[in-house]
């Protein structure tokens, strides 16, 4: 068994969704399970609409046809007009107007995955429906009743012995499989997504599940790079990494994997390649155990809008055990992503992230506790296998608010 998976950016335009059936054509297989993203930026589309309904604007109409006008253009180039695609897509926005026409809860996180997820229910029907009327016969399954998970909204826990049961299940003959990436659900009709870019990790979920041989994710990079194109000058690309690797580097920000995609595969020892949709015959990266890193390289990862916020006691007490355990506390009822700490007898600075717009309430009870101060929009940026050299530079630029280094990263928070 066989898992690819097709992000956003490979099904942006009919042209990229001619371009992936292709490459799906080449590796047609009866052992071939495919997790498609939303179509382009059309999360965000979705974000903005559940917004405009949340607080009644007016927007909320053209929001709502802005989708359906994207959606609808990608079919009328992709099919022919009596096709039963498009009943197939009405079906689904009668769905989704039905959800807010009838919605009585307020709660903006619920709201949020009840409805996000439609990007993946119209994309992978386009993408299955195309496929078959191309030759390439698949069956379309609904991951929300595959992915069990708990009522965490937007970064839901995946319930793994229901989830494999369900899984292992509905795969069940052999044939190519195409399904959603990023959502679940926590009953039956009740949704839950696994936190943005969560498709990466939907395809480990169906790998870990089937024991699949390798897990492919195909990109608009020629594969794991060891920096960020969009920030980094004179990229190369890594061929091989380690789990481990591949871990820290998306732990710090390397957004071309989603960090919680790598253990289940660890787990079960299943390779990951990395490889281009714009390029399909290119090597790519591996990452497997152990491996080192190949070509031997710097790598560098960019965290923006972080908060460098310092915490020391009122009464001038030591900032202990108790303190620090009490802060952990707060940051983890807040959903506060942790990226650096730093601390003195009477101080503690941590490089936080603030993913569900939290800090106002965290500052609120820290200051019931602490003397709090704090920088806002700072970059993170981590160096992994750096050499003394690159932190000279560093220390010599003006923005430099803090730097860390162990033995293996350095870590530079930049104005
Ligand atoms: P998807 O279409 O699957 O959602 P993403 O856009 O999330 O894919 O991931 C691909 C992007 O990740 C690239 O365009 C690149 O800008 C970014 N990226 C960040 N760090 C790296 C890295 N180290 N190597 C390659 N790409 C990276
Ligand atoms: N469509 C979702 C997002 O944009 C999930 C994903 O693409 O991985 O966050
Ligand atoms: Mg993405």
């Amino acid at each position: 068994m066989q898992v690819f998976k097709f992000g956003g950016a490979s099904v942006k335009n009919a042209a990229a969704v001619r371009n992936v059936a292709e490459i799906i054509k080449k590796h047609h297989s009866n052992e071939l399970v495919i997790i498609i993203s939303a179509m382009g930026k059309m999360t965000n589309a979705f974000e903005k609409l559940i917004k405009s309904y949340i607080e009644k604007s007016d927007d909320f109409n053209e929001n709502l046809f802005y989708i359906r006008r994207f959606h609808l253009v990608m079919v009328e180039e992709l099919f022919i007009s009596t096709d039963p695609i498009y009943i197939e897509l009405e079906s689904l926005f009668l769905q989704i107007s039905k959800f807010f026409s009838e919605n009585k809860n307020v709660n903006y996180d619920y709201i949020y995955d009840q409805v996000v997820g439609y990007g993946e229910m119209l994309s992978t029907k386009i993408v299955s429906g195309y496929l078959n009327r191309s030759e390439v016969e698949n069956t379309w399954l609904d991951a929300r009743h595959l992915i069990q998970t708990d009522f965490q909204y937007r970064s839901a826990n995946v319930d793994w012995t229901e989830t494999c049961q369900n899984i292992q299940n509905a795969v069940s003959k052999p044939t190519l499989y195409i399904t959603q990436g990023f959502i679940g659900s926590a009953t039956n009709d009740t949704y839950t997504t696994l936190g943005r870019e969560g498709s990466d990790y939907s395809a480990a979920i169906f790998s870990y599940c089937l024991n699949a041989e390798s897990m492919t994710i195909w990109k608009d990079v020629p594969g794991v790079l060891n920096a960020d194109p969009r920030y980094f000058e004179n990229t190369s690309l890594l061929e091989r990494i380690s789990y481990r690797e591949a871990l820290e580097m998306a732990f710090y920000g390397a957004t071309v994997i989603h960090p919680k995609t790598i253990k289940p595969l660890e787990n079960k020892n299943i390779a990951l390649h990395v490889k281009s949709f714009v390029d399909p015959d290119a090597k790519g990266t591996v990452i497997t155990k152990g491996v080192a890193i190949f070509p031997e390289n710097v790598c560098y990862t960019l965290k923006e809008n972080q908060i460098l916020l310092s915490i020391t006691t009122k009464d001038f007490s030591f900032m202990i055990e108790h303190n620090i355990s009490h802060l952990f506390k707060f940051f983890a009822e807040n959903r506060i992503k942790v990226n650096l700490i730093q601390n003195s007898a009477i101080s503690f600075s941590v490089c936080i992230e603030d993913m569900y717009s939290q800090f106002n309430n965290l500052k609120s009870v820290l200051a019931e506790h602490y003397n709090l101060e704090y920088y806002e929009n700072v970059k993170l940026t981590s160096i992994r296998h750096y050499t003394a050299e690159i932190i000279k530079q560093y220390e010599h630029s003006n923005d430099v608010v803090l730097i860390q280094e162990t033995n293996e990263v350095a870590q530079i928070i930049t104005k």
